[in-house]
Protein backbone atom coordinates (compact mmCIF):
# COMPACT_ATOMS: atom_id res chain seq x y z
CA UNK A 1 0.00 0.00 0.00
CA UNK A 2 1.38 3.37 -1.33
CA UNK A 3 0.90 6.15 1.92
CA UNK A 4 4.31 7.61 1.63
CA UNK A 5 4.32 11.24 -0.01
CA UNK A 6 7.76 10.90 -1.41
CA UNK A 7 7.39 7.49 -2.93
CA UNK A 8 7.60 7.40 -6.50
CA UNK A 9 4.00 6.85 -8.63
CA UNK A 10 3.06 3.16 -9.00
CA UNK A 11 2.61 4.60 -12.82
CA UNK A 12 6.30 5.07 -13.22
CA UNK A 13 7.57 1.60 -14.10
CA UNK A 14 10.69 0.24 -16.09
CA UNK A 15 9.54 -1.15 -18.94
CA UNK A 16 9.15 -4.21 -20.01
CA UNK A 17 6.86 -4.48 -16.60
CA UNK A 18 7.71 -7.60 -15.04
CA UNK A 19 4.17 -7.76 -12.94
CA UNK A 20 5.13 -10.41 -10.78
CA UNK A 21 7.30 -8.39 -7.78
CA UNK A 22 4.09 -5.99 -7.54
CA UNK A 23 1.46 -9.08 -7.09
CA UNK A 24 3.90 -11.10 -5.07
CA UNK A 25 3.83 -8.08 -2.84
CA UNK A 26 0.13 -7.18 -2.90
CA UNK A 27 -1.11 -10.94 -1.65
CA UNK A 28 1.19 -10.46 1.18
CA UNK A 29 -0.28 -7.40 2.36
CA UNK A 30 -2.72 -8.25 4.67
CA UNK A 31 -4.73 -4.93 4.88
CA UNK A 32 -4.70 -4.34 1.04
CA UNK A 33 -6.09 -7.43 1.22
CA UNK A 34 -8.56 -6.72 3.29
CA UNK A 35 -9.58 -3.00 1.77
CA UNK A 36 -9.49 -4.61 -1.84
CA UNK A 37 -11.41 -7.55 -0.86
CA UNK A 38 -14.73 -5.99 0.83
CA UNK A 39 -14.80 -3.18 -1.83
CA UNK A 40 -14.79 -5.56 -4.47
CA UNK A 41 -16.87 -8.27 -3.02
CA UNK A 42 -19.35 -5.37 -1.83
CA UNK A 43 -19.55 -3.93 -5.20
CA UNK A 44 -20.06 -7.03 -7.03
CA UNK A 45 -22.97 -7.74 -4.93
CA UNK A 46 -24.94 -4.82 -5.19
CA UNK A 47 -24.09 -4.70 -9.10
CA UNK A 48 -25.92 -7.57 -9.14
CA UNK A 49 -28.52 -6.70 -6.75
CA UNK A 50 -29.05 -3.43 -8.78
CA UNK A 51 -29.76 -5.18 -12.04
CA UNK A 52 -31.90 -8.17 -10.67
CA UNK A 53 -34.26 -5.05 -8.98
CA UNK A 54 -35.10 -3.34 -12.08
CA UNK A 55 -34.16 -5.63 -14.92
CA UNK A 56 -34.87 -9.76 -13.48
CA UNK A 57 -34.08 -11.65 -16.47
CA UNK A 58 -34.08 -8.73 -18.84
CA UNK A 59 -30.65 -8.08 -17.85
CA UNK A 60 -29.23 -9.83 -20.80
CA UNK A 61 -31.25 -8.39 -23.69
CA UNK A 62 -30.23 -4.52 -22.01
CA UNK A 63 -26.18 -6.06 -21.88
CA UNK A 64 -27.24 -6.91 -25.69
CA UNK A 65 -28.63 -3.46 -26.17
CA UNK A 66 -25.87 -1.19 -24.69
CA UNK A 67 -23.33 -3.94 -26.29
CA UNK A 68 -24.72 -2.99 -29.66
CA UNK A 69 -25.66 0.52 -29.40
CA UNK A 70 -21.29 0.85 -29.02
CA UNK A 71 -20.27 -1.76 -31.46
CA UNK A 72 -22.95 0.01 -34.19
CA UNK A 73 -21.04 3.70 -32.84
CA UNK A 74 -17.75 1.91 -33.67
CA UNK A 75 -18.59 0.20 -36.82
CA UNK A 76 -19.59 3.27 -38.29
CA UNK A 77 -16.75 5.79 -36.34
CA UNK A 78 -15.77 7.75 -39.48
CA UNK A 79 -19.92 8.76 -39.74
CA UNK A 80 -19.89 9.84 -36.38
CA UNK A 81 -17.02 11.58 -35.93
CA UNK A 82 -17.75 13.66 -38.82
CA UNK A 83 -21.36 14.63 -37.06
CA UNK A 84 -19.93 14.83 -33.67
CA UNK A 85 -17.59 17.46 -35.16
CA UNK A 86 -19.91 19.26 -37.15
CA UNK A 87 -22.63 19.92 -34.29
CA UNK A 88 -20.26 20.48 -31.56
CA UNK A 89 -18.37 23.11 -33.59
CA UNK A 90 -22.07 24.52 -34.63
CA UNK A 91 -22.46 24.74 -30.49
CA UNK A 92 -19.64 26.65 -30.32
CA UNK A 93 -17.37 24.06 -29.10
CA UNK A 94 -13.29 24.16 -30.06
CA UNK A 95 -12.97 20.53 -31.30
CA UNK A 96 -9.09 19.58 -31.32
CA UNK A 97 -8.07 15.93 -32.52
CA UNK A 98 -4.78 14.68 -30.64
CA UNK A 99 -2.93 11.65 -31.85
CA UNK A 100 -1.41 10.40 -28.63
CA UNK A 101 -0.98 11.76 -24.92
CA UNK A 102 1.90 14.12 -25.71
CA UNK A 103 0.05 16.28 -28.56
CA UNK A 104 -3.34 16.00 -26.00
CA UNK A 105 -1.04 17.91 -22.99
CA UNK A 106 0.53 19.67 -25.84
CA UNK A 107 -2.69 21.23 -26.90
CA UNK A 108 -4.31 21.36 -23.50
CA UNK A 109 -0.96 23.90 -22.33
CA UNK A 110 -1.37 25.49 -25.57
CA UNK A 111 -5.10 26.81 -24.62
CA UNK A 112 -4.45 27.36 -21.26
CA UNK A 113 -1.35 29.61 -21.68
CA UNK A 114 -2.68 31.46 -24.59
CA UNK A 115 -6.20 32.36 -22.12
CA UNK A 116 -3.68 33.73 -19.03
CA UNK A 117 -4.56 30.45 -16.65
CA UNK A 118 -2.93 29.92 -13.71
CA UNK A 119 -5.00 27.69 -11.73
CA UNK A 120 -7.13 24.76 -12.74
CA UNK A 121 -9.54 22.24 -11.23
CA UNK A 122 -10.16 19.34 -12.27
CA UNK A 123 -13.06 16.49 -12.32
CA UNK A 124 -12.00 12.93 -12.73
CA UNK A 125 -11.01 11.76 -16.09
CA UNK A 126 -9.28 8.16 -16.87
CA UNK A 127 -8.30 9.43 -19.83
CA UNK A 128 -5.84 12.62 -18.29
CA UNK A 129 -4.85 10.15 -16.27
CA UNK A 130 -3.50 8.34 -19.85
CA UNK A 131 -2.06 11.52 -21.19
CA UNK A 132 -0.30 11.75 -17.76
CA UNK A 133 -1.87 15.45 -17.38
CA UNK A 134 -1.47 16.36 -14.32
CA UNK A 135 2.06 16.21 -14.25
CA UNK A 136 2.59 17.85 -17.83
CA UNK A 137 0.40 21.04 -16.26
CA UNK A 138 1.93 21.41 -13.01
CA UNK A 139 5.61 21.31 -14.72
CA UNK A 140 4.28 24.36 -17.19
CA UNK A 141 3.47 26.02 -13.56
CA UNK A 142 -0.29 25.94 -14.05
CA UNK A 143 -1.53 25.09 -10.14
CA UNK A 144 -3.75 21.89 -10.42
CA UNK A 145 -6.52 20.65 -7.90
CA UNK A 146 -8.24 17.29 -8.38
CA UNK A 147 -11.78 17.98 -6.92
CA UNK A 148 -13.21 14.12 -6.92
CA UNK A 149 -12.74 13.47 -3.52
CA UNK A 150 -10.88 10.39 -4.11
CA UNK A 151 -8.57 11.89 -6.62
CA UNK A 152 -7.53 15.01 -4.37
CA UNK A 153 -6.52 11.98 -1.59
CA UNK A 154 -4.26 10.12 -4.03
CA UNK A 155 -3.20 13.48 -5.36
CA UNK A 156 -1.74 14.64 -1.98
CA UNK A 157 -0.77 11.32 -1.13
CA UNK A 158 1.25 11.95 -4.66
CA UNK A 159 -0.54 8.02 -5.64
CA UNK A 160 -2.01 6.75 -8.38
CA UNK A 161 -5.29 5.36 -8.97
CA UNK A 162 -5.94 1.56 -8.42
CA UNK A 163 -9.33 1.48 -9.88
CA UNK A 164 -11.24 2.84 -12.84
CA UNK A 165 -13.89 3.70 -10.57
CA UNK A 166 -12.94 3.63 -6.81
CA UNK A 167 -9.11 5.38 -7.19
CA UNK A 168 -8.49 5.16 -4.12
CA UNK A 169 -9.79 1.25 -3.00
CA UNK A 170 -6.16 0.76 -1.76
CA UNK A 171 -6.48 3.45 1.09
CA UNK A 172 -8.06 3.30 4.51
CA UNK A 173 -9.92 6.41 6.42
CA UNK A 174 -6.65 6.57 9.04
CA UNK A 175 -4.23 6.73 5.66
CA UNK A 176 -6.55 10.03 4.44
CA UNK A 177 -6.43 11.41 7.48
CA UNK A 178 -2.84 11.22 7.76
CA UNK A 179 -2.64 12.83 4.22
CA UNK A 180 -4.94 15.31 5.37
CA UNK A 181 -2.88 16.46 8.33
CA UNK A 182 0.32 16.26 6.72
CA UNK A 183 -0.53 18.00 3.25
CA UNK A 184 -3.71 20.64 4.70
CA UNK A 185 -2.24 21.30 8.53
CA UNK A 186 -5.42 20.36 9.79
CA UNK A 187 -5.81 17.98 13.27
CA UNK A 188 -5.92 14.99 12.58
CA UNK A 189 -9.34 13.16 12.16
CA UNK A 190 -10.62 9.72 10.55
CA UNK A 191 -14.08 10.32 10.94
CA UNK A 192 -15.44 10.35 6.97
CA UNK A 193 -18.13 13.16 7.02
CA UNK A 194 -15.58 15.91 9.07
CA UNK A 195 -12.62 15.02 6.04
CA UNK A 196 -15.56 15.49 3.26
CA UNK A 197 -16.02 18.63 5.22
CA UNK A 198 -11.72 19.55 5.33
CA UNK A 199 -11.70 18.36 1.55
CA UNK A 200 -14.81 20.81 0.91
CA UNK A 201 -14.10 23.55 2.47
CA UNK A 202 -9.84 23.27 0.76
CA UNK A 203 -12.05 23.01 -2.78
CA UNK A 204 -14.27 25.90 -2.35
CA UNK A 205 -12.06 28.66 -2.63
CA UNK A 206 -10.09 27.03 -5.74
CA UNK A 207 -13.07 26.39 -7.40
CA UNK A 208 -13.89 30.47 -7.21
CA UNK A 209 -10.02 31.38 -8.02
CA UNK A 210 -9.39 28.95 -10.92
CA UNK A 211 -9.48 30.43 -14.31
CA UNK A 212 -9.43 26.80 -15.92
CA UNK A 213 -11.46 23.41 -15.26
CA UNK A 214 -10.71 20.67 -16.97
CA UNK A 215 -12.81 16.98 -16.90
CA UNK A 216 -13.80 13.79 -19.19
CA UNK A 217 -16.57 13.02 -20.88
CA UNK A 218 -18.24 9.50 -21.02
CA UNK A 219 -20.15 9.99 -23.25
CA UNK A 220 -20.44 12.27 -26.55
CA UNK A 221 -23.15 12.84 -28.47
CA UNK A 222 -23.20 12.86 -32.16
CA UNK A 223 -26.58 13.97 -32.92
CA UNK A 224 -26.33 17.38 -30.79
CA UNK A 225 -22.76 17.65 -30.65
CA UNK A 226 -22.96 17.35 -26.45
CA UNK A 227 -21.20 16.08 -24.09
CA UNK A 228 -22.31 14.19 -21.11
CA UNK A 229 -20.39 13.65 -17.77
CA UNK A 230 -21.67 11.51 -14.77
CA UNK A 231 -20.81 12.28 -11.28
CA UNK A 232 -21.47 11.06 -7.71
CA UNK A 233 -20.19 14.30 -5.98
CA UNK A 234 -20.93 17.72 -7.69
CA UNK A 235 -17.84 18.36 -8.42
CA UNK A 236 -17.90 18.08 -12.47
CA UNK A 237 -20.33 20.78 -12.74
CA UNK A 238 -18.27 23.19 -11.00
CA UNK A 239 -15.21 22.61 -13.27
CA UNK A 240 -17.21 22.62 -16.48
CA UNK A 241 -19.39 25.98 -15.22
CA UNK A 242 -17.56 28.59 -12.74
CA UNK A 243 -13.71 28.47 -15.02
CA UNK A 244 -13.90 30.69 -17.79
CA UNK A 245 -11.95 28.06 -19.94
CA UNK A 246 -13.07 24.57 -20.12
CA UNK A 247 -11.39 22.14 -21.26
CA UNK A 248 -13.05 18.24 -22.06
CA UNK A 249 -10.97 15.17 -22.56
CA UNK A 250 -12.32 12.47 -24.82
CA UNK A 251 -11.19 9.26 -25.97
CA UNK A 252 -12.45 8.82 -30.00
CA UNK A 253 -14.81 5.52 -28.54
CA UNK A 254 -16.75 7.99 -26.39
CA UNK A 255 -19.57 8.38 -28.93
CA UNK A 256 -22.48 7.52 -29.32
CA UNK A 257 -25.12 8.17 -32.30
CA UNK A 258 -28.00 10.54 -30.22
CA UNK A 259 -29.58 11.41 -27.39
CA UNK A 260 -32.00 8.28 -27.46
CA UNK A 261 -29.51 6.09 -26.57
CA UNK A 262 -27.96 7.79 -24.12
CA UNK A 263 -30.53 5.86 -21.26
CA UNK A 264 -29.56 2.96 -21.72
CA UNK A 265 -26.15 3.56 -21.57
CA UNK A 266 -26.82 5.71 -18.36
CA UNK A 267 -28.35 2.39 -16.70
CA UNK A 268 -26.10 0.08 -17.17
CA UNK A 269 -23.12 2.11 -16.43
CA UNK A 270 -24.31 3.38 -12.72
CA UNK A 271 -25.62 -0.41 -11.97
CA UNK A 272 -22.52 -1.44 -13.08
CA UNK A 273 -20.28 0.73 -11.66
CA UNK A 274 -21.68 1.89 -7.68
CA UNK A 275 -24.96 -0.04 -8.10
CA UNK A 276 -27.05 2.96 -8.55
CA UNK A 277 -29.76 3.50 -10.78
CA UNK A 278 -28.46 6.60 -12.26
CA UNK A 279 -25.12 8.93 -11.05
CA UNK A 280 -26.16 11.73 -8.48
CA UNK A 281 -24.87 14.24 -11.33
CA UNK A 282 -25.68 13.80 -14.92
CA UNK A 283 -24.58 16.63 -16.98
CA UNK A 284 -25.34 17.72 -20.70
CA UNK A 285 -22.86 19.62 -21.94
CA UNK A 286 -23.89 21.56 -25.08
CA UNK A 287 -21.28 24.50 -25.95
CA UNK A 288 -20.30 27.07 -24.00
CA UNK A 289 -22.30 29.75 -22.05
CA UNK A 290 -24.56 31.91 -24.30
CA UNK A 291 -25.11 35.12 -24.12
CA UNK A 292 -28.67 34.85 -22.26
CA UNK A 293 -26.87 32.17 -19.35
CA UNK A 294 -25.62 33.01 -16.05
CA UNK A 295 -23.27 30.42 -15.73
CA UNK A 296 -20.94 28.59 -18.08
CA UNK A 297 -17.65 29.06 -19.66
CA UNK A 298 -16.68 31.64 -22.05
CA UNK A 299 -14.66 29.07 -24.11
CA UNK A 300 -15.19 25.30 -24.31
CA UNK A 301 -12.30 23.43 -26.11
CA UNK A 302 -13.23 19.66 -26.60
CA UNK A 303 -9.41 17.74 -26.86
CA UNK A 304 -10.78 14.38 -28.85
CA UNK A 305 -7.96 11.55 -28.07
CA UNK A 306 -6.91 8.89 -30.48
CA UNK A 307 -3.44 7.10 -28.50
CA UNK A 308 -3.65 4.19 -30.46
CA UNK A 309 -7.38 3.66 -30.68
CA UNK A 310 -7.72 3.76 -34.33
CA UNK A 311 -5.34 0.68 -33.98
CA UNK A 312 -7.79 -0.93 -31.76
CA UNK A 313 -10.60 -0.44 -33.90
CA UNK A 314 -8.97 -2.97 -36.37
CA UNK A 315 -10.70 -6.55 -35.98
CA UNK A 316 -10.58 -8.62 -33.84
CA UNK A 317 -9.89 -5.92 -31.18
CA UNK A 318 -12.91 -3.36 -31.90
CA UNK A 319 -15.17 -4.62 -29.27
CA UNK A 320 -12.58 -3.79 -26.80
CA UNK A 321 -13.74 0.26 -27.32
CA UNK A 322 -17.02 -0.37 -26.34
CA UNK A 323 -16.04 -0.22 -22.69
CA UNK A 324 -17.84 2.29 -20.49
CA UNK A 325 -15.37 2.33 -17.69
CA UNK A 326 -17.46 1.29 -15.64
CA UNK A 327 -15.52 -0.98 -12.74
CA UNK A 328 -17.33 -3.67 -13.03
CA UNK A 329 -15.20 -7.03 -14.62
CA UNK A 330 -12.80 -5.32 -11.90
CA UNK A 331 -15.02 -6.18 -9.07
CA UNK A 332 -15.69 -9.45 -10.62
CA UNK A 333 -12.22 -10.38 -11.29
CA UNK A 334 -10.52 -12.82 -8.85
CA UNK A 335 -7.18 -11.92 -9.49
CA UNK A 336 -7.65 -8.05 -9.59
CA UNK A 337 -9.45 -8.69 -6.31
CA UNK A 338 -6.20 -10.47 -5.10
CA UNK A 339 -3.33 -8.05 -6.83
CA UNK A 340 -4.92 -4.79 -6.89
CA UNK A 341 -4.69 -2.48 -9.31
CA UNK A 342 -0.84 -0.72 -9.06
CA UNK A 343 -0.09 -4.27 -9.93
CA UNK A 344 -1.07 -4.31 -13.28
CA UNK A 345 1.72 -1.42 -13.77
CA UNK A 346 -0.41 1.05 -15.95
CA UNK A 347 -3.43 3.41 -15.77
CA UNK A 348 -6.20 0.65 -16.79
CA UNK A 349 -6.08 -2.45 -14.52
CA UNK A 350 -8.17 -5.23 -14.23
CA UNK A 351 -9.57 -7.84 -16.66
CA UNK A 352 -9.77 -4.08 -19.48
CA UNK A 353 -6.77 -3.35 -18.22
CA UNK A 354 -4.66 -6.12 -18.85
CA UNK A 355 -6.80 -6.55 -22.56
CA UNK A 356 -5.69 -2.97 -23.76
CA UNK A 357 -2.46 -1.95 -22.27
CA UNK A 358 -0.67 -4.26 -24.30
CA UNK A 359 -2.39 -3.00 -27.43
CA UNK A 360 -1.99 0.25 -26.30
CA UNK A 361 1.31 0.69 -24.89
CA UNK A 362 2.86 -2.48 -26.80
CA UNK A 363 2.67 -6.08 -26.17
CA UNK A 364 6.80 -6.53 -25.67
CA UNK A 365 6.12 -3.60 -22.63
CA UNK A 366 3.62 -5.58 -20.78
CA UNK A 367 3.75 -9.24 -21.43
CA UNK A 368 2.49 -10.65 -18.23
CA UNK A 369 -0.78 -8.64 -18.14
CA UNK A 370 -2.79 -11.34 -20.90
CA UNK A 371 -1.65 -13.89 -18.52
CA UNK A 372 -3.40 -12.16 -15.08
CA UNK A 373 -6.50 -14.02 -15.96
CA UNK A 374 -7.89 -17.24 -14.31
CA UNK A 375 -9.89 -16.91 -17.73
CA UNK A 376 -12.87 -18.18 -15.16
CA UNK A 377 -15.51 -15.75 -17.37
CA UNK A 378 -16.36 -13.44 -14.44
CA UNK A 379 -15.79 -10.15 -16.57
CA UNK A 380 -17.48 -11.08 -19.34
CA UNK A 381 -20.25 -11.75 -17.15
CA UNK A 382 -20.55 -8.92 -15.60
CA UNK A 383 -19.31 -6.47 -18.69
CA UNK A 384 -22.47 -4.66 -19.23
CA UNK A 385 -21.63 -4.03 -22.85
CA UNK A 386 -20.83 -7.99 -23.68
CA UNK A 387 -16.98 -7.76 -24.04
CA UNK A 388 -15.48 -10.95 -24.59
CA UNK A 389 -12.43 -10.05 -22.24
CA UNK A 390 -11.43 -13.78 -22.17
CA UNK A 391 -11.18 -14.29 -25.75
CA UNK A 392 -9.38 -11.04 -26.49
CA UNK A 393 -6.94 -12.01 -23.51
CA UNK A 394 -6.32 -15.51 -25.38
CA UNK A 395 -6.12 -13.95 -28.73
CA UNK A 396 -2.94 -11.65 -27.04
CA UNK A 397 -1.18 -14.61 -25.70
CA UNK A 398 -1.43 -15.93 -29.28
CA UNK A 399 0.05 -12.50 -30.18
CA UNK A 400 2.53 -12.86 -27.71
CA UNK A 401 3.37 -16.03 -29.41
CA UNK A 402 3.52 -14.91 -32.65
CA UNK A 403 5.46 -12.13 -32.08
CA UNK A 404 7.85 -14.49 -30.27
CA UNK A 405 7.19 -12.53 -26.91
CA UNK A 406 7.25 -15.06 -25.17
CA UNK A 407 10.57 -16.98 -23.37
CA UNK A 408 11.93 -19.45 -25.59
CA UNK A 409 11.47 -22.10 -23.02
CA UNK A 410 8.03 -21.49 -22.88
CA UNK A 411 7.35 -21.77 -26.76
CA UNK A 412 9.71 -25.02 -27.01
CA UNK A 413 7.33 -26.21 -23.75
CA UNK A 414 4.59 -25.79 -25.58
CA UNK A 415 4.92 -27.02 -29.05
CA UNK A 416 6.03 -29.95 -27.31
CA UNK A 417 2.91 -30.39 -25.37
CA UNK A 418 1.05 -29.74 -28.88
CA UNK A 419 2.83 -31.93 -30.44
CA UNK A 420 2.36 -34.94 -27.67
CA UNK A 421 -1.61 -33.93 -27.40
CA UNK A 422 -1.86 -34.52 -31.63
CA UNK A 423 -1.31 -38.72 -31.28
CA UNK A 424 -2.54 -40.85 -28.83
CA UNK A 425 0.63 -42.87 -27.80
CA UNK A 426 2.70 -39.75 -27.29
CA UNK A 427 -0.25 -38.14 -24.99
CA UNK A 428 0.16 -42.06 -23.06
CA UNK A 429 3.52 -41.80 -22.70
CA UNK A 430 4.25 -38.32 -21.69
CA UNK A 431 1.42 -38.82 -19.12
CA UNK A 432 3.05 -41.78 -17.48
CA UNK A 433 6.25 -40.11 -17.64
CA UNK A 434 5.24 -37.15 -15.72
CA UNK A 435 3.18 -39.19 -13.64
CA UNK A 436 5.61 -41.14 -12.29
CA UNK A 437 8.31 -38.49 -12.03
CA UNK A 438 6.38 -36.50 -9.92
CA UNK A 439 5.63 -39.71 -7.65
CA UNK A 440 9.06 -40.52 -7.12
CA UNK A 441 9.81 -36.37 -6.44
CA UNK A 442 6.70 -36.74 -3.42
CA UNK A 443 8.08 -39.69 -2.53
CA UNK A 444 11.76 -38.15 -1.61
CA UNK A 445 9.75 -34.97 -0.74
CA UNK A 446 7.53 -36.27 1.97
CA UNK A 447 5.37 -33.76 2.39
CA UNK A 448 2.20 -34.85 4.47
CA UNK A 449 -1.10 -34.13 2.90
CA UNK A 450 -0.91 -29.98 4.06
CA UNK A 451 -4.12 -28.34 3.13
CA UNK A 452 -5.84 -31.60 2.57
CA UNK A 453 -6.78 -33.63 5.66
CA UNK A 454 -8.86 -36.45 3.10
CA UNK A 455 -5.52 -36.70 0.91
CA UNK A 456 -3.29 -40.22 1.72
CA UNK A 457 -1.51 -39.38 -1.36
CA UNK A 458 0.96 -36.92 -0.12
CA UNK A 459 2.16 -33.51 -1.86
CA UNK A 460 4.48 -32.29 -3.48
CA UNK A 461 5.82 -28.77 -1.96
CA UNK A 462 9.26 -28.53 -4.09
CA UNK A 463 8.36 -28.67 -7.67
CA UNK A 464 10.97 -28.53 -10.35
CA UNK A 465 11.06 -25.55 -13.32
CA UNK A 466 8.06 -24.23 -14.11
CA UNK A 467 5.98 -25.95 -11.53
CA UNK A 468 8.50 -24.14 -8.61
CA UNK A 469 6.17 -21.37 -9.58
CA UNK A 470 3.01 -22.96 -8.67
CA UNK A 471 4.72 -24.98 -5.11
CA UNK A 472 6.12 -21.55 -3.86
CA UNK A 473 2.65 -20.44 -3.00
CA UNK A 474 1.12 -24.27 -2.25
CA UNK A 475 1.69 -27.71 -3.00
CA UNK A 476 1.24 -29.82 -5.56
CA UNK A 477 -0.88 -33.15 -5.36
CA UNK A 478 0.88 -36.12 -6.05
CA UNK A 479 -1.32 -37.87 -8.67
CA UNK A 480 -2.72 -40.68 -8.66
CA UNK A 481 -0.72 -44.53 -8.83
CA UNK A 482 -3.17 -45.46 -11.99
CA UNK A 483 -4.28 -43.16 -14.89
CA UNK A 484 -8.02 -42.17 -15.15
CA UNK A 485 -7.83 -44.16 -18.82
CA UNK A 486 -6.72 -47.34 -16.45
CA UNK A 487 -9.38 -46.62 -14.09
CA UNK A 488 -12.31 -46.18 -16.80
CA UNK A 489 -10.80 -49.42 -18.80
CA UNK A 490 -11.42 -51.53 -15.30
CA UNK A 491 -14.80 -50.13 -14.37
CA UNK A 492 -16.69 -49.27 -17.52
CA UNK A 493 -15.05 -52.13 -19.84
CA UNK A 494 -13.82 -50.06 -22.13
CA UNK A 495 -11.07 -47.62 -24.19
CA UNK A 496 -11.31 -44.07 -22.10
S1 LIG B 1 -14.67 -3.94 -19.93
FE1 LIG B 1 -16.88 -3.91 -19.50
S2 LIG B 1 -16.98 -4.29 -17.30
FE2 LIG B 1 -14.85 -3.70 -17.70
S3 LIG B 1 -14.78 -1.50 -17.35
FE3 LIG B 1 -15.21 -1.79 -19.54
S4 LIG B 1 -17.45 -1.77 -19.72
FE4 LIG B 1 -16.97 -2.06 -17.57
Amino acid sequence: MTTDSEAASPLDVELPFDLRPRAAKAVRDIQLQQFIGAATIGKDRGRRAAFADTFGDRYDSLRTLAGSIKQHTLDHLDRYLEEFIDNAIAAGVHVHYAVDADAANAICLEIAHRNGCRLCVKSKSMVTEETRLVPALEAAGIETIETDLGEFIIQLDHDAPSHIVTPMIHKDRTSVGRAFTRELGVPYTDDPARLAEIAREHLRGKYRAADLGISGANFLIARTGSIVLCTNEGNGRFCTSAPRIHIAFAGIEKLIPAMDHLPVLLKVLARSSTAQPLTCYTHIITGPRRPDEHDGPEQLHLILLDNGRTDLLREPTRELLRCIRCGACLNACPVYRKIGGHSYGSVYSGPIGAAITPHLLGPANYPDLPHASSLCGACFEACPVKIDLPRQLIQLRKLMVEQRISGSWERAAFRLWAWSLRRAWTYRTASSIQRIALRLLAALDGTPGRGDPYSSRGWLSRGPGMLSRWTRERDFPTPTRRCFRAWWRDHRGGPA
